[in-house]
This record gives C-alpha cells, structure tokens and sequence, in this order.
C-alpha cells in the first residue's frame, strides 16, 4: 500500500476525523521514503499500527452546577502509544473537543515525546466541558467527577496527564487531588502540579520558554538576530504569555495578541508594563484581551472575531492558541509583510496550505511537535524529580530546558536538511520522532 493508498484507507474507516486524518497525512508523507527502506517495518504492518491509538476510553461525566442542576459532558483519554515510555499528554477542556481532536493531539505527542529523548509514550484526553464563566466550586466538581471515571487508567508508570487548553494549575490541582484520595497513593501521576505539591519550576514557562529557545536555534542557522524583530503572537493563554516573557527579555517586540473573542495588534510592540496588565488581566482575573484595547484605543487595535495575521506587520509568527488557526490566506499576508520565521506554540495550528506557503517561500518554518516540545520536556523532567522525590533549581531546569531544544533542533537539522541546503523541519521532525518509536515497536512485537 502506498501514502496515499494508506490515508484513503484511514478516511474511509474514519471518516468523520478530520484533524486526526490531517495529521496522519502531514507525518506519512514526509517519512514514507525512510518507511520504505526498512522492509522489516512494512512485515509488521508498522505503519498502520503507529496511526491508530492502542486505545480510547471514552466516559461520560456528570456533575452538579452551582444552581443544584445536573449537567453531562464527555470525558476521553486516548492512549496512543507507549512503546518508549508511559502514555503522556494532556488534557484538555474546551467546548469543541471531541474524538478527532483529541485522536490528532496524542499522534502528534508520540513523536513530539520520542523528539525529547525522554522516556515518555503518547496520550491525550479531555471532555467538551468549557471552564470558561464556571465558578471555582464547578470546576472542582467536574474535575472529581472526571477523574472518578478515569483514575484506573492512570499511573505514575502506566499514563502521565497534564494540562492543556482549558487546565492549568488549579484544574491539575484538583484532579490530582481527587486521584490521591481514589488511588490513597502519593505519587508522579500529574505534571504541572503546583510548587507545593511535587511541581517543577519552570513548568508553567517551559513551552513558551522553549518555543523561543527553538526559534533562536533556527534564526542562528542564518545569523539572524532575534533583538529588536517584531512577533506576532495568537492566543493568551500559557503559551502566549510565557513566549511573550521570554521574547521581551531578549529586546524582541511583540505586536499582538488574541484569544477566541478576537485580537489585538500594538504596531510599536507591547512595553514590559503593559504585558504585566496582560498578564495579570489574563491569569488573575481571567479577562478578555478587548479590556486591554478598551483601556489603550491609543497604541492599540482590536479585531472581533479575528486572528491577528492578517492585520500585523510582523519578522516573526508565533501562533500560540489552537490548531487550524492560521490559513493559506494567513500565511500569504504574513509573507508578504515581511514575515521570515514561524515557530509554532500551539499544536498544529498551520493549515497545510499555509505550511506549503512558508515552505515554499523557503522561510523557517518549525511545525508545534519540535518548536513546542519544551513543555512536555520539562513534564518529564517533573516525572524523573518526583520519583527522585527530589526537586532541582529553576536554573537547572531551564539549562536542561536549553539542552532538550538544542537537541530536538539537531535532530531537524540532522534529518530535515534537503541537498539545497534548506532546512525542512516537518520532515525531519517527523522522521527522527518516527525512527526512535518505530525501532522500539519493532523490537517490542506485534502488540
Ligand atoms: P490556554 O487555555 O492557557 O490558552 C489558550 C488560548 O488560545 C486562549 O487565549 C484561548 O482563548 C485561545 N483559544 C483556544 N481555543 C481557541 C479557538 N478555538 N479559537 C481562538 N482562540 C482559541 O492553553 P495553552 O496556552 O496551554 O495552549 C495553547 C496551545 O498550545 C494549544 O494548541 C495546546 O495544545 C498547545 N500546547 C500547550 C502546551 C502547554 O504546556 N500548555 C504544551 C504544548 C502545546 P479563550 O481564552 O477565549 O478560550
């Protein structure tokens, strides 16, 4: 069977996943050639068994709301592969998850984990509920009854979440806690949990953090400096905020914003003060971004319903907020405004076509599973200092942060690198993530 042959089949069985056959195709059109030069792979029908989860558990979720009434939603966790360590990926809450997506985003983690060089399987989960205008009292009450259905799945060994859009430390708090009182054991299962309670400094930084680390990396490969460029930022939630930090710590001038409301573009770039008010608008009082435009129509624009590429004079792209964001029509303004660079914050946010824009016009490119890895990097280096029941510095996390990006950027450059020179980081990203797993699955049997 060729690509092609292989994805039709794969629609055909699937055919209302788009975001699943999506990334499917992204990652099998680029390593079908190394595919074929392992004959042995193709005996064992690799391939097919790569793609499609080892499983899925799928619950519903019942819990009652602050007015006393019963409310459902549906709760997931797909466990993809565990071939080189245990399932790991987050979870996610947000009104439009459903199988798709979710089948999608633990794909990509397979190969986003085996680029870390950690030891840690694929997964991901989540449920259609919307934390969003929920009190802290029916956040907890979701998060408990969640994981009443889920806690059996899940191990410090067997099946590691974190968070994703829609949790963040308070919701890992409370489904951590809930695991410890069903399971009475203490132990690594979460990542991302607070300072307190067996949490990693630089945890909440570390994919921002490491998103710009990756990008220094590629604009290093053309002697470009990163101080002074304009960034175009989407989203503002954890990624954004923490990729905003870290690139206004360097002298780069970020220029926008957003969220599902819409987005905000400062032409002149944000001043420290004013991604303080951001910051805090977004994490203490869990504002909209349009407050910060209402309250500085003079530096600043808003556009409803809108992502931001279209209106940003930007050097640089970091979309940041969720997959399918940002259009062939997207990738066409940004070039043409100058954009020469795009590291990917959020998972799979370019569109094909939009990929095939930045790649065409020979731009670095860095797909989310290399440029965003950081921040399950350093969920694994949570998982190895809770079973040390040790914890490091913030400077030893964030050097070894530094190294894991490094390395991940060697591993494109290493297998991406096409004989003009130009480095293509969807393939390599997708065959060096592809060997390792693949080889481990091989030597494992036909599981
Ligand atoms: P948050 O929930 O903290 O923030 C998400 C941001 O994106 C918010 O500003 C949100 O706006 C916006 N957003 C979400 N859905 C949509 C949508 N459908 N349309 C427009 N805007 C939207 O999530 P994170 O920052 O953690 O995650 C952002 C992306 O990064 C996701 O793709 C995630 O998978 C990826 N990622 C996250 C990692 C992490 O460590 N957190 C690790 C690796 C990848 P609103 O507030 O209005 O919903």
């Amino acid at each position: 069977m060729n690509v092609q042959e292989f994805i039709d089949d794969l629609r055909s069985r699937f055919p209302h996943e788009p975001e699943y056959i999506q990334a499917v195709e992204e990652v099998v059109s680029t390593i079908g050639d190394v595919y074929d030069r392992y004959p042995a792979f193709k005996n064992v029908n690799l391939l097919e068994r790569l793609c499609i989860p080892d499983r899925i558990i799928s619950f519903r979720v019942s819990w009652v709301d602050d007015k006393g009434r019963v409310r459902n939603n549906m709760g997931y966790r797909v466990q993809h592969n565990n071939a080189i360590g245990p399932y790991k990926g987050g979870i996610r809450f947000h009104s439009s998850v459903n199988l798709s997506i979710l089948k999608f985003l633990a794909f990509e983690q397979t190969f986003k984990n085996s680029l870390t060089t950690l030891s840690m399987g694929g997964a991901k989960g989540g449920s259609d509920f919307s934390p969003r205008g929920k009190s802290d009292m029916e956040i907890m009450r979701f998060c408990q009854a969640f994981i009443t259905e889920l806690w059996r799945q899940l191990g410090p060994d067997m099946d590691v979440p974190a968070g994703d859009i829609g949790v963040g430390a308070r919701e890992v708090g409370y489904m951590f806690g809930w695991y410890k009182k069903m399971t009475r054991e203490y132990n690594g299962t979460f990542t991302g949990k607070g300072l307190d309670f067996g949490g990693s400094l630089i945890r909440p930084e570390a994919t921002g953090y490491g998103n710009v680390y990756f990008l220094l990396n590629m604009l290093a490969t053309r002697g470009i400096d990163l101080a002074g460029k304009k960034v175009a930022i989407s989203g503002s939630g954890n990624v954004a905020l923490y990729t905003a930090e870290k690139l206004l710590s360097l002298g780069a001038k970020v220029v926008s914003f957003s969220d599902s409301d819409g987005s905000i573009v400062v032409p002149e770039g944000i001043t420290k003060e004013q991604f303080d008010e951001i910051f805090d608008l977004k994490t203490m009082y869990r504002g909209r971004i349009s407050e910060f435009a209402e309250k500085h129509p003079d530096i600043c624009t808003y556009y409803p319903r809108e992502r931001p590429w279209r209106h940003v004079q930007a050097d640089i792209a970091m979309p940041s907020a969720t997959q399918n964001e940002l259009d062939g029509e997207d990738a066409r303004a940004l070039l043409a405004n100058g954009c020469i660079a795009v590291s990917e914050g959020a998972n799979m946010p370019s569109t094909p076509e939009a990929i095939r824009e930045f790649q065409n016009a020979r731009i670095l490119y860095a797909p989310g599973k290399a440029a965003n890895a950081g921040g399950v990097s350093v969920s694994g280096l949570e998982m190895a200092q809770n079973s040390q029941k040790l914890s490091w510095t913030a400077e030893e996390v964030d050097a070894r942060l530094k190294g894991i990006m490094a390395d991940i950027h060697e591993q494109c450059v290493k297998y991406g690198t096409a004989p003009d020179g130009y480095i293509d980081y969807v393939r390599g990203a997708n065959t060096a993530g592809f060997l390792k797993v693949a080889r481990a699955m091989y030597a494992q049997g036909v599981l």
